[in-house]
């Protein structure tokens, strides 16, 4: 059976790494909070969402509702990013994009009282979330409906990026946003909102920040750009390992695999593990090499449910370290680890 392990120590070294940094930038001790969104980047949601828990991480952000439903009771409150809310809960937050989501939400809550949001506002990236100019139309509406606007929120997408002028000039919009929520709050009388803005890359880049909270995802994970600074002191968190299957003698001139793309030079023993395509390990074909981390080929072309690579030991690390997968195909560390199959059994260590 293949298996993923999620090193305690490196997660809590990866989270006082950011503890230490968002301390120094941060005159006003923004807390460090996780994004466990997609299965926690693939990692298992349950058993990340209790090691973020054990380390007193007491607010989250996940993809949809039914991931902050299953973590819910874990934490203070949890945020879910995409969706309509399917109860209303008074720790899970609902984000608000548009000024129709709030008919869409009441078509299924009917009654909204009571309903805690985040309002995500658009500073730059043009993805998603109302546009900073209907903000007040946008709170005004929720007051009369009595939705409680628990925090405002955008998403600098410059964290990685050589434009440091953008990157700066989405700082600006959303302090501007910042100072008209408080201006609403003060004029009409309701709760100041918590306000955040930066994910991983933007956290590592900035030497100052003001808002309330960082949203911290794959950072925690162990991976950051190698553009910044603190990005080389991560540790990677997963490690995925897969058990032989079946070991055979091979000798040259023999073929492995669909269509015999790989051919025997040598008398080798082969094996094949019980890790594919299926699982999520990306599909070698032939055009691109991957490696495993004892240095051998996952020799081509890889199956649904299993790979062939050489030697015969009963269990093989398949990765340890992503970005190495990520660049023999072209993609990122996120990509990588997100295509982890929710099947394969997670451990903590
Ligand atoms: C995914 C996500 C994050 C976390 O990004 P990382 O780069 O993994 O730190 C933060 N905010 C929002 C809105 C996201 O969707």
């Amino acid at each position: 059976m293949s298996l993923i392990t999620l090193d305690s120590e490196n997660f809590r070294h990866n989270l006082d790494l950011f503890t230490t940094h968002v301390n120094n930038i941060s005159n006003n001790k923004a807390k460090v909070c996780m994004v466990l969104k997609d299965n926690a980047y693939g990692h298992g949601l349950e058993e990340m969402s209790e090691l973020a828990a054990k380390a007193n991480i007491k607010e989250v952000f996940v993809k949809n509702f039914l991931e902050a439903k299953g973590i819910a009771h874990k934490f203070e409150n949890v945020t879910f990013f995409y969706g309509l809310p399917q109860a209303k809960i008074d720790n899970i937050y609902t984000t608000i994009h548009s000024l129709q989501d709030i008919e869409k939400i009441e078509s299924v809550l009917h009654d909204v009282s009571g309903l805690k949001v985040e309002l995500k506002v658009n500073i730059g990236m043009n993805r998603n979330g109302i546009e900073p100019k209907d903000i007040a139309k946008c709170i005004d509406s929720l007051l009369k409906k009595k939705v409680v606007l628990v925090g405002v929120f955008g998403h600098n997408g410059y964290g990685d990026s050589d434009d440091e002028i953008e990157f700066n000039l989405e700082i600006k919009r959303f302090n501007e946003v910042k100072d008209e929520v408080a201006y609403i709050s003060k004029k009409i009388g309701f709760k100041l909102p918590r306000f955040h803005s930066f994910n991983t890359a933007c956290t590592l880049r900035a030497s100052r920040y003001e808002d309330d909270l960082v949203r911290i995802g794959m950072g925690l994970y162990g991976y950051a750009t190698p553009m910044h600074k603190l990005s080389s002191k991560l540790k990677p968190v997963l490690k995925l390992y897969a058990n032989k299957i079946s070991t055979k003698l091979l000798h040259k001139g023999d073929k492995v695999g669909y269509d015999g793309v790989t051919k025997i030079k040598d008398t080798c023993e082969v094996s094949t593990y019980d890790i594919g395509y299926g699982d999520g390990l990306y599909r070698t074909n032939g055009n691109r090499i991957l490696l495993l981390p004892n240095g051998n080929e996952v020799l081509p072309i890889s199956s649904m449910d299993c790979f062939t690579t050489y030697g015969s030991s009963e269990c093989i690390c398949v990765m340890d370290d992503a970005l190495s997968v990520a660049n023999s195909f072209d993609t990122i560390p996120y990509e990588v680890l997100t295509r982890l199959s929710s099947f394969i059994p997670r451990k903590i260590i």
